[in-house]
C-alpha cells in the first residue's frame, strides 16, 4: 500500500545513486535515505513518524530522519548529505556498526534542531517499532521552543530522559494496538528486572550512568510512572516537559515535589519497593487516568 502517497505530498530528489531524498511536506520531516534500504522500511518509519506526532501532539516539529543502509558508501553519501562529513561521519559509522539509533538535537536542514538516525538492519517488526517511538519520543521532548541540551538535562546521568523514552514507547505501542495488553505488562514487568539489586545497593536513580548492569533505562521508565502517578499523564506530558526546559531539572522537580532530587529518589524506592503486581496495577491506573 503506497500509504504516504496518497496522504501526503512528497517531493523526491535522487541526490546520488546511493542516497535518494524525501520531502513529507504536511509531516515536516525530510527523509534521506540509503538506496541499499528497503522500500518496505521507509514506508514503515513514514507511518510510525505520523502515529508519534499525532499521539503526543507535536507535528509542527520539524525533523530530518537519516535511515542508513549497511553500506559504507551509502553512509558516506548520507553524510555527504548531512554536511560536515569530517566531524560527523563518526555516529554514522556507529549507525552501521549497529548502533541501532540515536536523536541528536544537531541543527537540521530546516534550520531547527532535529535530527533521528535509524541504521536499516533486520529488525524483529515490534523491536524496530520500539526504538524508533523511543527516538521520536526524545524529538518530543525536545520539540519545544526553548528546549535545553540533552546533556542539561542528564547532568547525572540517563533517569528522566531516556527513562521516559523507555516508558513511552512501550505506551505507545500498545495504544496503536501493536502489542496487546498482556505483552505491554511482561514488557513493563521486565524493566524491573535489576530492582532488587538497585534497592539494596547505594547508588541512587539519578547517578546510574548509561551501560551500568542497573539497567538506567528500566528504572528510569518506572521513575517515570511514579511521576505520572504524582502528577498526571497530561501534566507530565505538557507542562512538565516545558517546566524542564525552562527552569531546569532541580527547580521542576522541587515544584512538582516540593522537595530536591534526593527527596524524590527517597520517595521513588519506596514506590518502587513495592510488589510487582501492585506497580502494574499502578501503571494501569496511570494510563487509565
Ligand atoms: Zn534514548
Amino acid at each position: 500500500m503506497s500509504y504516504s502517497e496518497d496522504v501526503l505530498e512528497t517531493e523526491i530528489i535522487q541526490y546520488s545513486e546511493e542516497v535518494s531524498v524525501n520531502f513529507y511536506k504536511e509531516m515536516n520531516t525530510k527523509f534521506t535515505v540509503s538506496t541499499s534500504v528497503q522500500n518496505n522500511f521507509v514506508t514503515e518509519i513514514t507511518k510510525i513518524v505520523e502515529q508519534a506526532k499525532n499521539k503526543w501532539n507535536f507535528s509542527s516539529k520539524k525533523l530530518d530522519i537519516y535511515v542508513v543502509g549497511a553500506n559504507r558508501q551509502s553512509v558516506i553519501d548520507l553524510c555527504d548529505v548531512y554536511r560536515n562529513c569530517n566531524s560527523e561521519l563518526e555516529p554514522f559509522i556507529f549507525a552501521m556498526k549497529g548502533g541501532d539509533a540515536f536523536y541528536s538535537q544537531k541543527e537540521n536542514t530546516y534550520g531547527e534542531e532535529g535530527i533521528i538516525v535509524f541504521f536499516d538492519t533486520v529488525f524483529e517488526d515490534i523491536s524496530f517499532k520500539r526504538l524508533a517511538f523511543h527516538e521520536l519520543f526524545h524529538a518530543y521532548q525536545f520539540h519545544y521552543a526553548d528546549a535545553s541540551s540533552i546533556g542539561a538535562l542528564q547532568v547525572d546521568g540517563p533517569w528522566l530522559i531516556e527513562g521516559g523514552a523507555e516508558l513511552f514507547s512501550e505506551i505507545i505501542l500498545y495504544q496503536l494496538g501493536y502489542q496487546t495488553e498482556e505483552k505491554f505488562n511482561s514488557q513493563m514487568e521486565l524493566k524491573l528486572l535489576s530492582k532488587e539489586e538497585y534497592l539494596s545497593g547505594n547508588i541512587p536513580l539519578n547517578e546510574i550512568q548509561y551501560g551500568s548492569p542497573l539497567r538506567p533505562y528500566y528504572l528510569g521508565s518506572w521513575f517515570t510512572v511514579y511521576l505520572i502517578s504524582e502528577v498526571g499523564y497530561e501534566v507530565y506530558l505538557v507542562d512538565f516537559y516545558e517546566d524542564l526546559h525552562t527552569v531546569g531539572v532541580e527547580e521542576t522537580i522541587k515544584k512538582y515535589f516540593s522537595t530536591d532530587i534526593p527527596g524524590v529518589i527517597k520517595n521513588f524506592n519506596n514506590f518502587l519497593a513495592q510488589e510487582n503486581d501492585i506497580l502494574l496495577m499502578r501503571l494501569n491506573e496511570v494510563l487509565d487516568d
